[in-house]
């Protein structure tokens, strides 16, 4: 055996025929390739702030901990968000990023012959983990860009294990009405779990007319997962968690590695959970720069997808995959969405005021050019 072709067929055919997630574009590897400085990126839906200072504190008051193993059951900050979200801390499952949560469900819930129902433009985390276990992805066209409730639901079988849905969703921005999602979760038959995905829901405020919290008394099938990554600003630590019933809590710790969440990332997760300012500006730096955003785009005569999230798919009317070339060139990085079936849209991430200045620029003369 001694070609690297002959070695990968050994791999599960599910493996093989994956397709990697395409992340953004580091800002140093933009740096690499054109010797230039000064770079924004707008790419990953990062918090344009940078961490908050409750959080590097914890960070620098743990360091001395680094040669002992973290907590593996992260009693501290598993307590904190208990009692942020009045729930007990058994229903509440540490990952290194919501990402693993995601991974972790798969795992002990999806296999080969059973199915995963999610939405066509949903995140693209959901087909890698579905096909990474051999289970069959089912994509349920969508309805003006967000998740058809009605569509999945009649997709739904008896090999259905999971459906994933994001709200608001990304790369699309689109938001579900809580009584709609109420209702759908109510009507999932016993045998199939809804993981729901809100990654960015501390950026919806008052859009919310129900707290999705209260669906998890009555519904044991259902997983909710939220992330320390977005609204609070701490993407490079990875930390996620999902909120469940104990049952499901439990099977889900059974599939996890020990130590998950590295010391660092528990200190600072607990210590931003507590930092009420940095979240409230991180909001109202969000609104400004989604209104400013889309007076841009209106001046430029664009359209966009309305978004609940940090973020906004602005619809070019042509192929993105230029334009995102040539906002490189400039220095600006943003998230071309072909691999979500949206070869004519642009992701972009709200910065700090600078920053979307910077952007509409960059944008203006690009699309003045290409
Ligand atoms: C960013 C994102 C996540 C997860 O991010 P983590 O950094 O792994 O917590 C999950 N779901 C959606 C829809 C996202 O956009």
């Amino acid at each position: 055996m001694n070609t690297t072709d002959s070695v990968s067929s050994l791999a599960l055919d599910c493996v093989r025929q994956l397709v990697p997630y395409v992340p953004g574009k580091p800002i140093e590897e933009l740096e690499r390739e054109l010797g230039i400085s000064n770079i924004i990126k707008l790419a990953s839906n990062e918090n344009p702030l940078g961490p908050g200072k409750k959080a590097l504190a914890a960070i620098q008051s743990a360091l001395p901990l680094l040669t002992l193993y973290p907590d593996g059951n992260g009693f501290n900050l598993k307590s904190a968000l208990a009692k942020k979200y009045s729930l007990h801390t058994d229903q509440i499952t540490l990952g290194n990023g919501s990402n693993e949560l995601l991974e972790l469900v798969a795992r002990a819930f999806l296999a080969p012959g059973l199915e995963a129902i999610f939405s066509e433009h949903a995140f693209a985390v959901y087909p890698i983990v579905t096909q990474a276990v051999g289970a069959t992805p089912i994509v349920v066209p969508a309805l003006n860009y967000g998740n058809d409730l009605e569509a999945m639901a009649a997709w739904i079988t008896a090999k259905t294990r999971v459906v994933f849905i994001a709200n608001p969703n990304n790369p699309t921005g689109t938001l579900l009405r809580q009584t709609d999602l109420d209702k759908f979760i109510a009507g999932l038959p016993s045998h199939c779990l809804c993981l729901l995905d809100e990654a960015y829901f501390e950026f919806v405020g008052s859009q919310a007319e129900i707290n999705s919290l209260d669906w998890l008394k009555i519904h044991p099938n259902l997983i909710i997962t939220r992330t320390f990554s977005k609204a609070y600003g701490l993407a490079g630590l990875r930390m996620g968690y999902s909120l469940s019933s104990p049952e499901i809590a439990d099977i889900l710790n059974r599939v996890r590695q020990p130590f998950n969440n590295n010391s660092l990332a528990l200190a600072a997760a607990e210590a931003a959970l507590s930092d009420d300012e940095y979240l409230q500006q991180t909001i109202a730096v969000n609104n400004q720069g989604m209104s400013d955003l889309t007076a841009g785009f209106e001046s430029l005569g664009l359209e966009w997808i309305p978004s609940a999230g940090n973020f906004i798919a602005v619809d070019l009317k042509r192929p993105g995959q230029p334009v995102y070339e040539a906002l490189l060139r400039l220095g600006v990085i943003v998230r071309p969405i072909a691999n979500y079936g949206m070869p004519n849209h642009l992701r972009i991430s709200i910065g700090t005021q600078a920053e979307n200045q910077f952007f509409l620029k960059a944008l203006e003369k690009t699309l003045a050019n290409v």
